[in-house]
């Protein structure tokens, strides 16, 4: 790649943090080129023209310079403000949540255009909705995108299609009462689970907040959790080859 090109993306701003008396490096998940940690010059003096429209959750469209090791931002527009996020210090947590994991699942140098697309949808989902199950549900499809889409119409184990007692993250999915072990989950959470995964996201998320949606939000937690440590595992056996 040539040094010293402007190029323009859309980004998601995931963190930021301090270089220096006046500088911010900022890490973005862009459309075109993932994850990209660059230079935001002088934005930490009050006069500058972007420095608040590169906070974390942001959503922009950008313009960038090509540096020698990190690349300098150069414009900053604002495609979605998310004031509903921003007002909410709740949504701002499911918020982080979204941030930190799409910023641990994206590699630099690694384009992965279908999870930007999911964080944005998942950030103006929950800029429009209290539903408790926007981030379990930005959980489930992430999970689905790394290629682990659990099974929850029928028994993981036998193939029997109910009643669905329990789930289990390494036998990968729902099980039935035979086969129960992992987690107990109710008649409910088993529905919410089903619309997510199938399409009817609409449908999961229209459900108010009850012991199922928690269900629901701790498997999904869990399950993210336990494949983002089995997977900084795998990348740093890689790194030491
Ligand atoms: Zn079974």
């Amino acid at each position: 790649m040539s040094r010293g090109a402007l190029y323009r993306d859309e980004a998601v701003v995931l963190r930021t943090y301090k270089l220096g008396e006046a500088d911010r490096i900022v890490v973005l998940l862009t459309r075109a080129r993932g994850k990209v940690r660059a230079v935001a010059k002088g934005v930490r003096k009050t006069k500058s023209k972007f420095g608040s429209r590169l906070e974390p959750t942001s959503h922009i469209a950008v313009q960038l310079y090509e540096g020698r090791e990190l690349d300098i931002v150069t414009q900053a527009e604002t495609i979605d403000q998310f004031r509903g996020v921003r007002d909410d210090l709740d949504r701002i947590a499911r918020a982080s949540a979204m941030l930190e994991t799409a910023d641990q699942l994206a590699q630099e140098g690694e384009v992965n255009p279908r999870l930007y697309t999911m964080l944005v949808g998942a950030l103006r989902t929950l800029d429009g909705s209290s539903s408790p199950l926007v981030l379990p549900a930005f959980f489930w499809k992430v999970l689905a995108l790394e290629g682990y889409r659990p099974e929850v119409d029928v028994c993981v184990q036998c193939g029997d299609d109910g009643p669905l007692v329990a789930f289990d993250m390494e036998s990968g999915g729902t099980l039935c009462r035979t086969c129960r072990r992992g987690t107990a989950v109710s008649p409910e959470a088993v529905v919410l689970l089903q619309q997510i995964l199938g399409g009817r996201l609409n449908e999961a998320l229209a459900a108010p907040m009850s012991q199922a949606t928690h269900e629901v939000d701790h498997l999904a937690t869990r399950t993210v959790e336990h494949h983002l440590e089995r997977r900084l595992r795998s990348v740093s056996v890689l790194d030491q080859h």
